[in-house]
């Protein structure tokens, strides 16, 4: 087991600056996910720390040594990748047993090892079998299980489930989960998708252009984000964005936009203060909109048309029209809304977010 420490990592491609000063310690034992659209540089990333790409600038650690200039074979990680490549003339107990007969092993040793990854794996049954005889999330738990019997310092793991179907791939989000939990590996997973991030990541790393924009654990960076990127990155259906200018009246501080004037909670408006006067970007999440009651005050609501109802059996999507804006309410599924209505929308006034239009910083 073991810590990896980056620092400072750059990598250019001679004109593509893909990874900008990369700074991230990942502890003994943790689950840290990379996501970013695609090109943010996060594959790269990962392929540094595998020692698969060459480092421009900057240093990777794991534990206590220095990598750079060590092979791939050198770092006592194991990969997972998307595309699994097993052989497909070996059975599954010899694509599992390939790396360990390559590295010596002895046979009793690699006998044990392969056969204690099938167990955690639930693929005792199949051993015998060849790659072709098995369905993708099988295959994938064959390649999962090449890299458990190496016994790595650290599993590095660049976008695996994304040949599975949806349900399997929520399956075998729940399995890896139960893996990691057992075997207590240091992790790196990559991936663009912000719901494997969030219900795999003990902490997520948001990355953009090849700069990280975030680390937390997944609920901070719901609850937190750092900047308006992070904040439509992560949540699904994304957060509704509304530029607001802010001005001062009655002794309140207002967010006044197209279609939305609102109040600022006290809570809020003392940091907000220093931007009266100014235009500033308003979030709020899909699921911070309800529909409003006669007891909602004016100053928390929106008055909004519906244009598509998705009824999703738990909930109801509302894409409506707030102004000149869209956005999308989450309300409960007992709402009777249909195209052309006209609602009022409540805000949930402890959730607004708002950045700096400037900078898109959090403010
Ligand atoms: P994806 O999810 O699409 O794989 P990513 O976030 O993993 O995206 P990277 O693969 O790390 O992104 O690529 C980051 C940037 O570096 C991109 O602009 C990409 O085009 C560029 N890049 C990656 N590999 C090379 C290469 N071998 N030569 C030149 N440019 C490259």
């Amino acid at each position: 087991m073991a810590q990896v420490l980056i620092r400072n990592l750059n990598k250019k491609f001679e004109e593509v600056h893909a990874v900008k000063d990369v700074n991230l310690e990942i502890r003994d034992k943790e689950f840290v996910v990379l996501v970013g659209p695609s090109g943010c540089g996060k594959t790269t990333t990962l392929r540094m720390v595998a020692g698969l790409e060459s480092i421009t600038s900057g240093q990777v650690l794991i534990g206590d040594t220095v990598v750079n200039a060590l092979p791939p074979m050198d770092r006592d990680i194991a990969m997972v990748f998307q595309n699994y490549a097993l052989y497909p003339h070996m059975s599954v107990y010899d694509n599992m047993a390939f790396g360990l007969k390559m590295r010596k092993f002895k046979r009793e040793e690699i006998d044990r090892r392969v056969k204690d990854a099938a167990e955690i794996l639930g693929i005792q049954s199949h051993l015998k079998r060849k790659p072709r005889q098995l369905s993708g999330g099988q295959r994938q738990r064959v390649a999962l299980g090449r890299a458990i019997v190496r016994h790595p310092q650290v599993f590095l793991f660049d976008e695996p489930l994304s040949n599975l179907d949806a349900k399997l791939r929520v399956q075998m989000r729940v399995e890896l989960k139960k893996i990691h939990d057992r075997l207590g590996t240091t992790a790196i997973y990559v991936t663009h998708d912000q719901v494997e991030a969030m219900t795999l990541g003990d902490r997520v790393v948001v990355m953009k252009d090849g700069v990280v924009q975030q680390v937390g654990e997944p609920l901070e960076l719901y609850n937190s984000p750092a900047n308006r990127f992070v904040a439509g990155f992560i949540g699904s259906p994304a957060m509704n964005f509304a530029t607001v200018r802010l001005h001062e009246a009655d002794g309140s501080l207002w967010a006044q936009g197209d279609g939305v004037k609102i109040e600022v909670p006290a809570a809020i408006a003392a940091r907000l203060r220093r931007y009266a006067g100014e235009e500033v970007a308003m979030g709020v999440r899909p699921e911070d909109l309800r529909v409003a009651t006669d007891q909602d005050g004016a100053g928390l609501s929106v008055e909004a048309i519906v244009e598509v109802v998705e009824k999703l059996g738990s909930e109801i999507l509302l894409d409506v029209q707030v102004g000149r804006s869209t956005m999308v309410a989450a309300v409960e599924p007992t709402v009777p809304a249909k195209r052309h209505d006209r609602l009022r929308l409540a805000l949930n006034p402890e959730r607004l977010h708002f950045f700096d239009r400037a900078s898109e910083a959090a403010i």
